[in-house]
């Protein structure tokens, strides 16, 4: 048998971002190219603009409604699980548990398997697939909240605070800042899985996606978009925006409303206070520190290549306990104001 080809031989960061070369395709790249595979529909991931898209069919379809049907020259979609074999490297998409239709690029090649995560968590979310774990030689991951400080709390215990400072001052509008594309819909999700079956009204930001979300099945109740509705309904209840519109010129239509923002970045008190957050919810789309240092351990991966987010700080914590750990360093990539 032929040894093994390492992993760095075949896929590594040029020009446009992370680069398989047998296959020639690119893995969410940051300009346009030729062959693209996205994992997910967030914009530092996927883009417009590329000749061919591969992802999931519904990656492709937050990509139509975001950037237009001609987005890309030609779509493939992949079911998860899928495997098809592009120029001599077998490529499969598996859930990342991230979003609607997130997926983890699995690679195998000359003896090897690479994993590219792309963004990931294991926590509960009932509007995606969960995260399934594949062991690979390589596992690639973001670094988002790769600090011990970072833990996440679950989604319904955070949800059970915004229905309890409802209860507590029910002549309040509840505005919650949540980012548009995925974390806004599964905040809804989780508040109608708390028993609010109310209308919840949204900003015209988050109102496309969500409902592409609703023409995917997933079940959001009764929502409805703030323009258009009379302002005396709305009041008392509950608003989901964009996270830039807390503090806008937009949100002073509401009479004294309680703020809050659902994201990873609450658990740090400063960043609630500046923003003048006055309900932090720590809800995340992401894994916490101990979910990504599990996850790594999970996968047997013989080494780590990082991204994006705190990666000095996680390859550092990884060569700790004698793990062979790289940032990859992409350019491109945001915190998604997530
Ligand atoms: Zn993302
Ligand atoms: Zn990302």
């Amino acid at each position: 048998m032929a040894s093994p080809i390492s992993v760095e031989r075949w896929l590594y960061p040029a020009e446009a971002g992370l680069y398989c070369a047998p296959g020639d395709f690119y893995i969410d790249p940051h300009r346009p190219v030729e062959r693209a595979v996205i994992t997910h529909g967030h914009s530092d991931h996927a883009r417009s603009g590329h000749r061919a898209v591969m992802a999931t069919s519904e990656t492709v379809a937050i990509m139509k409604v975001r950037y237009g049907e001609t987005c890309a020259c030609a779509f493939q979609s992949l079911a998860y699980g899928d495997i098809i074999t592009v120029n001599g490297v077998t490529v499969k998409l598996a859930p990342a548990g991230h979003i609607l239709g997130s997926a983890q690029v699995v690679l195998d090649y000359g003896g090897q398997r690479a994993v590219v995560s792309g963004d990931y968590k294991r926590a509960h979310d009932p509007t995606c697939t969960p995260f399934e774990l594949v062991s690979c030689d390589v596992f690639i991951t973001e670094a988002t909240f790769a600090l011990p400080v970072f833990r996440h709390e679950p989604a319904r215990g955070e949800v059970a605070k915004l229905l309890a400072s409802m209860a507590a001052e029910p002549e309040r509008t509840h505005l919650i800042g949540a980012y548009g594309l995925g974390k806004c819909q599964r905040m809804i999700r989780v508040i109608r899985d708390a028993g609010y079956d109310k209308p919840i009204y949204m900003h015209g930001a988050v109102v496309e996606l969500t409902k592409l979300y609703q023409a995917l099945c997933i079940e959001l109740g009764d929502v409805r978009p703030v323009a258009g509705a009379d302002p005396k309904d709305i009041a008392g209840g509950i608003v989901m925006c964009p996270p830039s519109a807390l503090g806008d010129r937009w949100s002073r239509r509401f009479n004294d409303p309680v703020t809050a923002f659902a994201s990873g970045w609450m658990r740090v008190r400063g960043r609630a206070r500046q923003r003048g957050v006055e309900l932090p919810l720590i809800v995340s789309d992401h894994v916490d520190w101990p979910e990504l240092i599990a996850t790594i351990a999970e996968t047997n991966a013989e080494e780590v290549w990082v991204t994006h987010g705190r990666d000095d700080a996680l390859v550092h914590h990884l060569a700790s306990v004698g793990r062979k750990a790289r940032a990859l360093a992409l350019v491109g990539r945001d915190e998604e104001a997530e």
